[in-house]
């Protein structure tokens, strides 16, 4: 495994492995790597014959206010679990190499950014975009891995590869949960013992949504009621969004379909954490 922080050498390698006939399975994180992150890697590992990760907190995707600065980073621990995962190559760019001085080009897709996260972080996925694009463009893969736990980043990221005829195949995998439940995030290490209790409340409600929709209950109006006030019993849980969109187009249902998605962002003292689910399936 080798780890690659120059933008241009990175280039050259992966162009040259796809000279050599091989196929580049690549998953885009931002490090502090967990269960969920190499879920992505072993699929990659299977898809691929050169296995690329790249680690980027990406700038532009953040915005003012929020945790830049303090998003956790660990490069060593993410090279010892890449290379058990199976790693050819780690790129690591700083972010001045990736938006050098005068840098101009940003990529917008409309209208899926513009509910769920798109609405109560505006900008968040214009940058989401922008890095995408630049690093396919500097990975060239076959093959690029995402979770389901950003929903809506993957929908997006599909029409971004559609749209500009991106010659990537993309692929979502489901979401990794701790034991109890939780969904797995780099941002869970901000949460405090009591925060981290009080956080099952996103998997709590959404398997109670499940489960009224196993009952009978269609109504998205009553299924977001429930899964608010499941939130809301929690002291330090403050509710950004509950919808229930189509998986597709992300609009919000009135009625809910073997197509309807439960997605919630909820704020747990100082961490804005998000989970989904398929209403039509088990948790
Ligand atoms: P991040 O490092 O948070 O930007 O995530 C990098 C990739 O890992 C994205 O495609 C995420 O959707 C995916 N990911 C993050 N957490 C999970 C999880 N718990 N289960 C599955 N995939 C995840």
């Amino acid at each position: 495994m080798e780890t690659i922080t120059d933008v241009q050498t990175m280039q050259q390698r992966c162009l040259a492995a796809r000279r050599e006939g091989r196929r580049i399975a690549f998953v885009p994180t931002m490090g502090y790597l967990h269960e969920g992150h190499l879920s992505l890697l072993r699929e990659g590992r299977r898809r691929g014959d050169l296995l690329v990760l790249s680690i980027f907190v990406n700038p532009t995707q953040f915005g003012q206010g929020e945790d830049l600065d303090s998003y956790p980073r660990d490069l060593t621990g993410d090279s010892e679990l890449a290379r058990s995962a199976g790693v050819d190559l780690i790129f690591a760019p700083e972010a001045r190499d990736v938006y050098p001085p005068g840098y101009s080009t940003y990529l917008q897709v409309e209208g899926l950014t513009e509910t769920l996260c798109g609405r109560s972080r505006p900008g968040h996925f214009r940058g989401v975009t922008t890095v995408v694009c630049k690093l396919f463009n500097v990975v060239q893969p076959h093959v690029a891995l995402f979770g389901n736990k950003d929903f809506q980043q993957l929908a997006v990221i599909r029409r971004m590869t559609r749209d500009l005829n991106l010659p990537v195949e993309v692929v979502g995998l489901p979401i990794v949960r701790e034991p109890d439940g939780l969904a797995m995030s780099s941002r869970n290490v901000y949460l405090s013992a009591f925060e981290r209790l009080q956080a099952l409340a996103l998997v709590d409600s959404v398997r109670l949504a499940v489960k009224r929709v196993a009952e009978g209950e269609r109504s998205a109006e009553a299924l977001i009621d429930a899964v608010r006030r499941r939130i809301e019993r929690e002291p330090d849980a403050a509710t950004d969004y509950i919808q229930i969109c189509h998986a597709d187009t992300l609009e919000d249902v009135e009625t809910v379909d073997p197509d309807s998605v439960l997605l919630l962002a909820v704020r747990v003292g100082g961490t804005r954490l998000i989970d989904n689910h398929y209403l039509f399936q088990e948790v």
